[in-house]
């Protein structure tokens, strides 16, 4: 390109001469050399709109003819032209396939800014969260998904768990939202999956379990009531046999009604909203409660059981669910310790929320049962609760009433040397209460 540049200009200072020398045949040699130069700057003009006109173009025409300097200029645009052409024909191609295929996926996909406007969505997006290409581009999704759920979960930025809400586009429809912030800017990539199907058998699952422990309620009372009846008219010395076949019929009675009871009680924390009726709980009156509960039920085994409660700390809370998770533990603990041992109930407050733990010196349980106690009839040691006479639902029902108070349950057990249930309360779901108020309840 240089040569040709050097060509050009030998070519220019040789018009530049012959202008010179023309004009000095006839002793203009000054007008020889403007003319000269007024032509070749108009030339240069000429060539310069060409090119203009072909570059704004930006199609697929030829660039237009020319020799030189300004034809070699010309072939390499034209074929930088064509060449950004082919990449920008080949991004499109894979962004238009990346398209198709996120259109084939049946989950709804949002990728948003950090602050949530829309960036990006596939066509499960349209179907599933009723978003509209492309008026929705640039658009906060809190403004288009207006649950009031999501909307916390979007602004609160706490996405270590997903969240169930019905479709904005068809409430029969329920999809669940998880979000993952990637990227140097915080962006989140949102996805939503259609669980209508899932959340209907749960849905069944529910209700038959309530239907079927509601149904079997009456009949077990019936047949317990009978049964009393007949065991108090009955002499046992006379009718041994018989006695004690009424008896153990009494027992499991005693037993299914308990299971029917319990199974009622979780079918009842699964169905109800979790916040239905929060109200000021004095944990620490509700404890003595269940710490003389215990006592009552321990005559047998005569544990040591301890309170420890700090007196001012109230919980907002739910009283019911609370005694039944609380008596749940505590009651646990009298089963699995042997007589003589010591059960501890304690009620504390420190940075981290306050906590309700209930510590025995019993048959402690092995590291591999911990993750599952809390489900339903898993048990730790299935050879001993035929002894025990437990549901195998109390860890459940705990689990559930903790979910209810956005608490957690920790476990911490050693095999032969005890067990500590902790259950871990927000620090915002709590409050003190007033000297005087204390001192009036606790009398
Ligand atoms: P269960 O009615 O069988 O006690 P739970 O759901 O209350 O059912 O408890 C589940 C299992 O956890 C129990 O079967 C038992 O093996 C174990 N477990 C619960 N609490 C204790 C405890 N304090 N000490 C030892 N094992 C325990």
């Amino acid at each position: 390109m240089l040569k040709r540049w050097k060509a050009e200009l030998n070519q220019f200072i040789l018009l530049i001469i012959i202008g010179g020398v023309s004009g000095w045949a006839i002793n203009l040699t000054g007008w020889g050399i403007a003319i000269v130069l007024t032509f070749y700057s108009f030339w240069l003009l000429i060539r310069l709109r060409d090119v203009v006109i072909w570059i704004e173009a930006n199609d697929e025409s030829e660039a237009p003819e020319s020799t030189g300097i300004w034809g070699e200029l010309l072939d390499t645009l034209n074929h930088q032209k064509k060449h950004n052409r082919e990449v920008k024909e080949g991004l499109e191609d894979i962004l238009e396939r990346a398209q198709e295929s996120t259109d084939a996926i049946d989950e709804a996909i949002v990728v948003t800014n950090h602050t949530g406007a829309i960036q990006w969505f596939n066509q499960a997006a349209v179907d599933l969260l009723g978003l509209q290409r492309p008026t929705d581009y640039q658009h906060p999704i809190t403004n288009l998904v207006r649950d009031p759920r999501f909307v916390n979960f979007f602004n609160e930025s706490d996405f270590s768990q997903g969240l169930e809400i019905p479709s904005p586009k068809d409430s029969q429809i329920m999809l669940q939202v998880s979000v993952t912030v990637f990227g140097e800017s915080n962006d989140r990539l949102m996805l939503g999956r259609d669980i209508t199907r899932l959340h209907s058998l749960e849905q069944m699952r529910k209700d038959f379990v309530a239907n079927v422990s509601h149904e079997l309620r009456t009949p077990l009372t019936v047949i317990k009531g009978y049964l009393e009846t007949y065991l108090e008219s009955l002499d046992p010395q006379q009718q041994r046999a018989i006695y004690r076949g009424m008896e153990q019929m009494n027992q499991q009675a005693i037993r299914m009604e308990l299971l029917v009871s319990d199974l009622l009680l979780l079918s009842k924390l699964e169905t109800e909203s979790a916040h239905s009726s929060v109200a000021p709980v004095k944990v620490p009156q509700l404890l003595k409660q269940v710490q003389n509960d215990a006592l009552a039920m321990n005559d047998e085994k005569k544990h040591q059981i301890l309170l420890d409660a700090d007196a001012s700390l109230l919980l907002l809370g739910i009283e019911n669910e609370l005694r039944s998770a609380f008596s749940n533990l505590v009651i646990n603990a009298v089963k699995y310790t042997p007589p003589g041992g010591t059960i501890e109930i304690k009620w504390w407050q420190d940075d981290d929320g306050a906590h309700m733990s209930v510590s025995d010196t019993g048959i402690g349980i092995d590291e591999r049962h911990i993750p599952r106690l809390t489900e339903r009839f898993y048990r730790a040691d299935p050879s001993r609760h035929s002894k025990t006479g437990g549901t195998g639902l109390g860890l459940a029902i705990v689990k559930h009433v903790l979910k209810h108070h956005d608490a957690t349950l920790d476990v911490k057990s050693e095999l032969d040397v005890g067990s500590e249930f902790i259950c871990h309360f927000p620090s915002r779901n709590t409050f003190r209460q007033a000297k005087n108020d204390q001192s009036q309840s606790v009398a």
